[in-house]
């Protein structure tokens, strides 16, 4: 569930130049990044003119100043750098995803890191310079040039951030150090998607390689001895490496309390949240919700020992399926499925999902050298770009509707915004996401035609909100405690970080209450979450799944009145425009109240009634 988030920055320039990409035939199960880039020699070519504009840029220096005009001249070349810059990134990465082994897509993100470090760097005085001229005569400029408006939104931002932002020269300092800053993921990612060897196991009489993505398949086995090896073999792998993941999650942790302080912000944990104009108060609701929650979560997993007819229940035994089921859905019945499920969001939404789902915008299958996981990215005013790894099973189904979920908030916000606010802020992207997975489930428990069917998917749905809802608390539970240890002069290596996973899973899995016994040697897997590397984001798949269940409950009960449903596509279509959790209150949802959190623990609470009623009638 890594998704539009802008890409890492790599590591460093990587020697020499670029080569010719052999074209292929084309294959509906691989993306097209020729509307992108129609060759690697035209990415190549926008990169130089891009790195050949940059002295240009920096001389704008000193002219926004001088009147409505010159501001208005000087955001428009800014914004159409800065969309060449974006359409660069979205190549170069997605190149390097779908095959992370090739030595030209590694230079390839290298170089982009050089760049973005190197734009920073020449617009670096950009912020300060409008702090400079103030609100009032920025408000006055707004006034005289109607072309200012489609900057409205930026100029807000930096005149609110004006406290933590920092003169010209250390600004710039900071841009150019940040493909120095960003290796600490790109190194985790090169560590375990090239480097690592992983080892085999034996699974129904054959050999398996246990690995980043084929791990997440694997843990589902039905057979218990099974799950226990792939789950030592994959987290011993991980163990092996504790200090080195330690030292580059420990170092990206400590370059965030060093920005926050630096930037005059209170904790790391502000410092990201303000970012997107979310309250620190949201964060806590959420975590001191969620840890009132914790008696259904440990419910759930009562459920699960029973169905699952096991003696204890134990850390590999959260994965496999409540109910067998061997229904495939290959990649053409997961899409047919995103359109019935979507049907309650209305004939636009319908016709465009359409639309895309027949173009070629999806890396569809798993490969070797691959990065696991799935994605969504767009370029404005192209079809997003969807990377999965697609199973043929249900929850492959899932994460095609929530890619697709973003890849339509996407093209929503593009169709209603300028670039200038076309990018959403990411408190809101996982709404847009999860909503899709909600009515998902709806739509496929109306068409569930017998009891096992109802368990299949309401056991699915249990899981979700357990991954989703309680897994992602849970790691941003972890962050705090990271962060506030840094912050409290403490150094973070990475035994210290096993440990305090270690009780975080104690406290969620209820050790201590005898529900799920947690094993020492799976509190290596803080090192296996790349969203830790993004500080402070996972609480958003949170908050999303309490705002998701929100607005599906109420798109679905109202029907034919489309008043609930356009109130949600409005915060869909509105991209940045407006600050996010604003926006939720105009469509009726207050985050900062304990009510969505409290809903869903209220709906997992009704899941398990109605499962065990189920059960007790057969
Ligand atoms: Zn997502």
């Amino acid at each position: 569930m890594k998704h539009t988030l802008r890409p890492l920055l790599a590591a460093a320039l990587l020697a020499c130049g670029l080569h010719a990409q052999a074209q292929s035939t084309p294959d509906p199960l691989v993306w097209d990044l020729t509307p992108v880039y129609a060759s690697d020699e035209a990415w190549d070519t926008a990169r130089k003119a891009a790195i050949a504009e940059l002295p240009e840029l920096a001389k704008l220096k000193g002219t926004l100043g001088r009147d409505a005009a010159s501001l208005r001249k000087g955001l428009d070349r800014l914004s159409t750098a800065y969309q060449r810059l974006e359409k660069l990134w979205v190549y170069a990465y997605g190149l390097q995803s779908t095959d992370n082994r090739l030595q030209r897509n590694q230079e390839r993100t290298g170089l982009m890191g050089q760049l973005a470090g190197e734009f920073g760097a020449a617009t670096a005085w950009v912020d300060p310079e409008i702090q400079a001229l103030g609100a009032k005569k920025v408000a006055a400029f707004q006034k005289a040039d109607a072309g200012l408006a489609k900057h409205a939104v930026r100029l807000r931002h930096i005149l609110r951030l004006q406290p933590h932002t920092l003169g010209a020269e250390a600004e710039a300092a900071i841009a150019a150090l940040s493909p120095v800053r960003s290796a600490t993921g790109q190194a985790r990612t090169l560590l375990v998607d090239v480097d690592m060897r992983w080892p085999s196991v034996q699974i129904d009489g054959k050999d398996v390689k246990i690995d980043d993505t084929s791990y997440g398949r694997w843990r589902q086995h039905p057979d218990r001895a099974v799950r226990k090896q792939v789950f030592d073999s994959f987290f011993s792998s991980l163990g092996q490496f504790e200090n080195t993941f330690g030292v580059t999650l420990g170092t990206a942790v400590q370059d965030n309390v060093v920005m926050a302080k630096l930037r005059k912000h209170p904790s790391a944990v502000a410092a990201s949240l303000a970012a997107d104009e979310v309250p620190e108060s949201v964060y806590r609701s959420l975590v001191a919700e969620t840890r009132k929650g914790l008696p259904t979560l440990h419910r759930y997993f009562k459920l699960r020992q029973k169905m699952l007819a096991l003696p204890d229940l134990h850390y590999y035994d959260i994965y496999p399926a409540l109910v067998k089921r061997d229904t495939s859905y290959p990649i053409d019945e997961a899409k047919r499925l995103a359109l019935a499920a979507t049907a309650p969001l209305g004939s636009h939404y319908q016709t465009e999902l359409k639309r895309v789902l027949g173009e070629r915008a999806m890396h569809v299958l798993p490969a070797e050298g691959k990065s696991g996981g799935a994605y969504q990215m767009g370029v404005y005013g192209l079809t997003p770009l969807v990377f999965l790894n697609h199973h043929d099973d249900y929850d492959s189904v899932s994460t095609l509707v929530h890619e697709w979920g973003h890849g339509m908030h996407t093209v929503l916000a593009n169709q209603n915004q300028p670039f200038e606010t076309a990018s959403y802020p990411l408190f809101l992207a996982e709404i847009a996401a999860i909503t899709n997975e909600v009515l998902l489930s709806k739509h496929m428990l109306t068409q569930a035609k017998s009891k096992e069917e109802k368990l299949y998917l309401l056991g699915h749905e249990l899981e979700r909100l357990r991954g989703t809802y309680f897994r992602q608390t849970m790691f941003a539970e972890f962050e705090l405690r990271t962060h506030d240890a840094v912050q409290a002069g403490e150094s973070l290596s990475g035994k210290r970080m096993t440990e305090i996973y270690c009780g975080l899973l104690k406290d969620y899995h209820g050790d201590a209450q005898g529900v799920m016994k947690i094993d020492p040697q799976y509190c290596q897997e803080w090192a296996f979450i790349p969203h830790f590397y993004r500080g402070f984001y996972v609480y958003q798949y949170a908050t999303s799944m309490a705002a998701a269940q929100f607005f599906a409950d109420r798109i679905v009960a109202a029907g034919s009145d489309t008043k609930v449903r356009e109130t949600y596509l409005d915060v869909l279509r509105a991209g940045g425009s407006k600050a996010p959790v604003e926006s939720l209150k105009a469509a009726g949802l207050d985050m900062n109240s304990a009510a969505p959190y409290q809903a869903v623990i209220q709906r997992m609470d009704a899941i398990i009634d109605e499962m065990e009623a189920l059960l007790a009638s057969q």
